[in-house]
């Protein structure tokens, strides 16, 4: 399988179950697209597994550590995540 100059081949880390997806960067090295990795045994995608870059870089992902002790609404109340 040719790889593209920008592709690195990777295990898709969204489930247990760890597919070989190829990934593509963008200039700034930011995760720009996900596809299947044909060379591997499964070949394929779920329709999760296509979504990596929406998922890393949503601005409602939490960024910090959730404090167990603390309901999430209170925190951000607090201003303590961002
Ligand atoms: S491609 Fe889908 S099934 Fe495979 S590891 Fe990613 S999320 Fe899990």
């Amino acid at each position: 399988m040719e790889l593209a100059r920008n592709e690195r081949r990777v295990l898709c880390g969204l489930c247990p179950d760890g597919c070989w997806v190829v990934a593509g960067y963008d200039e700034n090295g930011n995760l720009s697209s996900v596809r299947a990795d044909e060379s591997s045994p499964l070949g394929m995608l779920c329709k999760l597994g296509e979504h990596p870059p929406e998922i890393v870089y949503s601005p409602n992902r939490l960024r910090t550590p959730h404090d167990a002790r603390t309901p999430i609404v209170n925190q951000k109340q607090l201003g303590e995540t961002p």
